[in-house]
């Protein structure tokens, strides 16, 4: 099964994705966690894309489709994956289906996860990630046992440079030009399912999983 989650930045693709990941037993392949990683271990590749993560501008898409393609290819992508803030424009779209064309495979589902920009700066103001082992939480609604300290792997949580408020409305309104349209693209081959993100978590992924089955 490969599932591609769309959305704004911050509507809970990657809240999704984990429980979906779990339930299906797929990896989940979060490209942002992927440049994450390589920032916090100074890798050559981490430097550059940080320059643009720092914006709230997307990395070029020659990059990030390396990087993206040299992970499906790995062993435990071969019953398939949930790829998190993959594709974002167009063009990674369509390199996208021209490599899983080449292997006579395709994907299953894109799940839009819909939330509105009203909603999305608050949401990721309270956002804290732990960036050791890419857990997700928030203040507010999916609060950490103790405050400040990941549950999963015990260290601290930060907010990212990247959901401070300016940045953010950057990132929207790169959504709205270059990722939006991936919505009519998925609409078009006829895989895509939107849900309605502004719902309790557990309420949006009992949504997911009736379209999965
Ligand atoms: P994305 O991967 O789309 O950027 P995240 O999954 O990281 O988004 O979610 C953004 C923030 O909103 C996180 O702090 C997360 O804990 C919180 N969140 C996710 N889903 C919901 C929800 N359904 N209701 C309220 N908050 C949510
Ligand atoms: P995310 O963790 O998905 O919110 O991604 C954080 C940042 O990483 C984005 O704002 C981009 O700068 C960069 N990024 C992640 N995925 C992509 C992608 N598919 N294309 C371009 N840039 C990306």
């Amino acid at each position: 099964m490969k599932i591609i989650m769309l959305g704004a930045p911050g509507a809970g693709k990657g809240t999704q994705a984990k429980m979906i990941a779990e339930k299906y037993d797929v990896p989940h392949v979060s490209t942002g966690d992927i440049f994450r990683a390589n920032i916090k271990n100074g890798t050559e590749l981490g430097m550059e894309a940080k320059k643009y993560m720092d914006e709230g501008l997307l990395v070029p898409d020659e990059l990030t489709v390396r990087i993206l393609l040299d992970r499906v290819a790995q062993e435990d992508c071969r019953k398939g994956y949930v790829l998190d803030g993959f594709p974002r424009t167009i063009p990674q779209a369509e390199v996208l289906d021209e490599a899983l064309g080449k292997t006579g495979s395709k994907i299953d589902y894109a799940i839009n996860v819909e939330v509105p920009d009203e909603n999305i700066v608050k949401r990721m103001s309270g956002r804290r990630a732990c960036l050791s082992c890419g857990a997700t939480y928030h203040v507010e609604h999916v609060p950490p046992q103790k405050e400040g300290i990941c549950d999963v792997c015990g260290k601290e949580l930060v907010l990212r440079d990247d959901d401070k408020a300016e940045t953010v409305r950057n990132r929207l309104d790169v959504y709205h030009k270059q990722t939006q349209p991936l919505i009519d693209f998925y609409q078009a081959k006829g895989i895509l399912h939107s849900v309605d993100g502004t719902a309790d978590m557990n309420d949006v992924f009992a949504a997911i999983t009736e379209i999965l089955g």
